[in-house]
Parts: structure tokens; sequence; C-alpha cells
């Protein structure tokens, strides 16, 4: 198998070797024809090697996870750790096409939101991310969007202007700690192989 540094990070709980290329996940994913890469074939590439390729297709930024194609695998690999792996080196490595850029920002608002407050802040959340979008391109409309959707998802129970905080926060820092350096060590090993 061809392995680069990075290949080790995502193949971490899985192996990529064992994808024999039967199309099951494809099959079953409900975005696969949306896609510009189906998920077998992105597996296909990251058993090549084109780690750097893959990262740039749009296709592992619409993958919703709904886990189909990891339930369908008859050889158990675990599809969505793999285009979780690839997002974080997209995002790490500036590879997203440039139009996913909120996307990224997003999901780094969101994780970093859920380590400080152990769930979901939708107030500080929402700040974040339209306040790093905004320094991004300084862009009003974006900034503006959907407001007026505030107050009739407060009227439904879906927005909370008090947020609340999980009691065992350290537990959540502890987790996020965890799942850092445990992706370190992968990263650099794979120089041996
Ligand atoms: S279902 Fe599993 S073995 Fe089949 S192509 Fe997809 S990842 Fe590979
Ligand atoms: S987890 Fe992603 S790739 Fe897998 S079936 Fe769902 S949308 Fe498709």
């Amino acid at each position: 198998m061809a392995v680069t540094p990075v290949g080790d990070k995502m193949f971490a709980g899985t192996s990529i070797e064992n994808c024999y290329q039967c199309g099951k996940c494809t099959a079953g994913c409900p975005l696969a024809d949306q896609m510009d890469v189906t998920p077998n074939q992105l597996f296909r590439l990251v058993q090549l090697g084109e780690v750097e390729k893959v990262a740039r297709c749009g296709a592992i930024w619409m993958c919703v996870s709904c886990f189909t194609c990891t339930g369908r695998c008859p050889q158990s690999v675990e599809c969505v750790e793999i285009i979780d792996a690839l997002r974080e080196y997209a995002a790490e490595h500036g590879c997203a096409p440039p139009d996913l850029k909120r996307v990224i920002l997003f999901q780094k608002a969101f994780l970093e939101n859920i380590r400080r407050n152990g769930r979901i802040n939708e107030v500080e959340l929402i700040a974040e991310f339209k306040t790093r979008g905004f320094l991004q391109d300084l862009s009003l409309p974006f900034l503006m969007k959907d407001t007026l959707l505030a107050p009739r998802l407060m009227q439904r129970g879906k927005f909370h202007l008090t947020g609340e905080k999980a009691k065992d926060r350290d537990l959540v820092r502890r987790i996020f700690a965890r799942c850092t350096t445990a992706e370190e060590p992968a990263a650099n090993e794979g120089g041996a192989h």
C-alpha cells in the first residue's frame, strides 16, 4: 500500500487496504450522484496514496456522515472516519475548494464551541462563525444572512439565547486533547513506511 504520513493518520481505526472496490458504499450513498468523485473512488485514490488529490474533491464536503456506507461495507472499512480525516487534511493544508471556505470555518467554530462548553452554545457559535467569515471577505450580506430566522427559531424552541454548559467540561477537553495527541504520532510514523 502506498502510505503517506497523512495516510496513516486517516486510516486510524480502519484498514483502507481491505477495500476491494465492490461499490456497495456508493450504491447506498444518498449523495453519490451529486459528488464529483464517488465514495468508493475516494477510497481507491487513498489506497493509491493520492491523498492530495482526494483532499481537493468537493465530495468529501458533501458527505453528511449518515454512516450508510460504513454500515453497508462488507469489509468493515470505516468510511466516515476516512472522509472526516480527509476533511481535516484538506482544511489543514488549504486544499479545500475556495467556495467551501465557510463550511470549514463553521466546522472549526463548531468543534471549538463543543470543546469549550461541552455542548453547543448557539449564540456563541453563530457569533464566532459570522465574525470569522466576515473578517475573511468583509461581506455584509453574509453577516446579516439568516438574521430574520432567529425569532422564528426561538418561537419553536430551536434557538436559545442562553447557552448551557456541560457539567464536566474538563472531561470534554480531555477527550479533545486525547484525540489531538492520538493523531499526531500517527501522522509522524508514516514516514517510516
Ligand atoms: S463497500 Fe467497503 S469494500 Fe466495498 S467499495 Fe466501499 S469501502 Fe470498499
Ligand atoms: S456517510 Fe457520507 S459517503 Fe457515506 S453514505 Fe452517507 S453521505 Fe455517503
